[in-house]
């Protein structure tokens, strides 16, 4: 029997023309490529996306197309974003970290009919534009006054110039897709994940729910989490839901940068990855103080360290929730928000369970798997591999056959390549990625539990662990340290440090001292490129 409600599609659209009738005094606030802050509020917003939409079929956009950006957070990002879906076009956001090859292959296999870019990526993008498709148009996010040199691109503002500032929206079917995000090929060419408009819109109302207390009415959120990398984890949707500001960084992601924009726009939350709050808390203790409004920070994309959780929380009185995801779930699958009673625990104990990477949220199923596929328990002592399902996890790739045979097991669960544990009550522990646990004669050591003791030595900046080839334990820990400027380089204190809290048979063989780590495009540290450089270190 079904029900007798309506049918009516969940679209994009809909989240910022609400946005803009009920939330009237939110505004997004841009730091720009031009230079200086440019404000509007959501109603303008939607005027503009309509223009935007305008222009996107006149240059002759159809529902389907895939529309690329290469842009920092900003005010036109977000007007792409919701015009090209407006439209059933697909915006397919490139990271502009990508190496070269990885760009080319995915803006041919996206096949993007035009390509928006912030003209801070201009000679990025005349350097690759003979290997983009023949038939691809570029357009600069910028107006007349400041257009880059280069061959026939067109201008945004020039495609907004004389538009209606009303749209006739099309009732697209939810699960139209709406947006094309490509992992960042740490492991093989990039795959596409293709978010459809229901599984964004689930997935911003399920990180809502459960992120609940984080999204008062009238915050000034600040995602420095790129909107170029799975939709900023779904805050450009959250935002004009909840009637929170938006604060978009551009292209100053430095912590001084941040530190400032922070202060002067009295920005109550942040959500990003690790290295970035590494950046924004030296610039807190060259301060002092923290920015002065912020009461939130959201750390994910990798394990935040225990040290980091201690320095926001204890240092500065400021809340982190951790959260947990990928690019194929759109992306957030758990975060480490506190349940009842448990804001009253002891500041130790909620260091903890922001440590972990927090509780699963409403609409994502978790099961774990040995080796066999066999389930194992959710007792929070038993690892294996972490396995998803739900409205917002994708089912195959984007036009990868070969790359979506392999990536789900026969009842359509998705495999994550994460090891964890779950406790009966939905808390995840990554324990660590499959590919980066360090196997040491028939055991298993998680370079996660050694970042987090190394981290926690008052020396050490930022660090990584990874396993490298030993003649006898067939893999042994190397610990990677960047000091902070004027620290002991004291391996032995270190090390000395670190035995207090794990086995003798855990501890690094090694630690080396580096000025800087590698990152991967999504700013985490780049565990392949370690294990490359430092492969025949234990002598194998
Ligand atoms: P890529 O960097 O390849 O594009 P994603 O950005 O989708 O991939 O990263 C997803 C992976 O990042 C997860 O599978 C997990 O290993 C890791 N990750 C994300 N958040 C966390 C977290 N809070 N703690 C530990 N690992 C995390």
């Amino acid at each position: 029997l079904k029900g007798l409600m309506m049918e009516a599609p969940l679209s994009l659209i809909d989240v910022l023309d609400y946005g803009a009738r009920i939330h009237r005094k939110a505004e997004i606030v841009s730091v720009t490529v031009e230079g200086g802050l440019h404000r509007q509020s959501y109603a303008r917003t939607l005027e503009r996306v309509a223009r935007l939409a305008h222009g996107l079929v006149a240059l002759g956009v159809k529902p389907g197309d895939r529309v690329a950006t290469l842009a920092w957070n900003g005010y036109r990002h977000l007007e792409l974003y919701y015009a090209i879906a407006g439209i059933g076009a697909v915006c397919h956001t490139i990271n502009p970290r990508l190496p070269a090859d990885q760009m080319a292959y995915i803006v041919n296999h996206a096949d993007d009919s035009l390509l928006f870019f912030d003209t801070t990526f201009a000679p990025l993008v005349s350097g690759l534009r003979d290997q983009f498709p023949e038939h691809t148009r570029y357009v600069a996010m910028t107006d007349r006054a400041h257009m880059p040199d280069g061959q026939d691109l067109l201008c945004y503002e020039d495609l907004l110039d004389g538009r209606p500032d009303h749209y006739d929206w099309p009732e697209l079917d939810e699960n139209t897709a709406c947006a094309l995000c490509y992992t960042s090929g740490t492991t093989g060419a990039p795959k596409g994940a293709l978010y459809s408009h229901r599984s964004c819109l689930l997935q911003a109302m399920f990180t809502m729910v459960c992120a609940s207390g984080s999204f008062p009415v009238g915050d000034r959120v600040l995602p420095v989490v790129p909107m170029f990398h799975v939709n900023a984890w779904g805050l450009p949707y959250m935002a004009p839901l909840a009637g929170a500001s938006l604060i978009m960084p551009g292209p100053a992601l430095d912590g001084d940068s941040l530190f400032r924009l922070m202060d002067e726009e009295s920005v109550d939350s942040a959500w990003g990855v690790p290295t970035v709050w590494l950046g924004l808390l030296a610039e807190m203790k060259r301060h002092g103080r923290k920015p002065g409004a912020l009461k939130r920070v959201s750390i994910g994309g990798s394990a935040a360290p225990r040290s980091m959780v201690r320095a926001f929380e204890q240092d500065y009185q400021v809340d982190v929730m951790q959260g947990w995801g990928m690019t194929e779930m759109n992306p957030t699958g758990t975060m480490s928000t506190l349940t009842e009673g448990q804001a009253e625990l002891p500041l130790e104990e909620r260091i903890e369970l922001k440590t972990t990477q927090g509780r699963q949220l409403f609409g994502v199923r978790m099961k774990l798997v040995d080796e066999d596929g066999n389930e194992v328990p959710q007792d929070g002592e038993a690892v294996g591999e972490l396995l998803v399902k739900g409205p917002t996890v994708i089912r195959a790739y984007f036009n990868n056959d070969e790359a979506s045979a392999k990536a789900f097991d026969k009842d359509g669960w998705f495999a994550t390549g994460d090891m964890a544990k779950l406790t009966p009550d939905g808390v995840l522990y990554i324990v660590d990625r499959a590919k980066d646990l360090i196997k040491s004669g028939g055991e298993w050591i998680s370079s996660i539990d050694l970042e987090n003791l190394a981290a926690a030595h008052p020396d050490v900046q930022e660090c990584a662990v990874i396993g490298v080839p030993h003649p006898k334990w067939d893999e042994r820990p190397l610990l990677i340290v960047v000091p902070h400027a004027d620290a002991a380089r004291d391996k032995q204190a270190l090390l000395d440090h670190m035995a207090g809290s794990i086995a003798k048979w855990q501890l690094p063989d090694d630690v080396i001292y580096v000025d800087e780590l590698p990152h991967t495009a999504t700013g985490k540290v780049s565990k392949r490129h370690l294990r490359e450089d430092y492969m025949d270190y234990l002598g194998n």
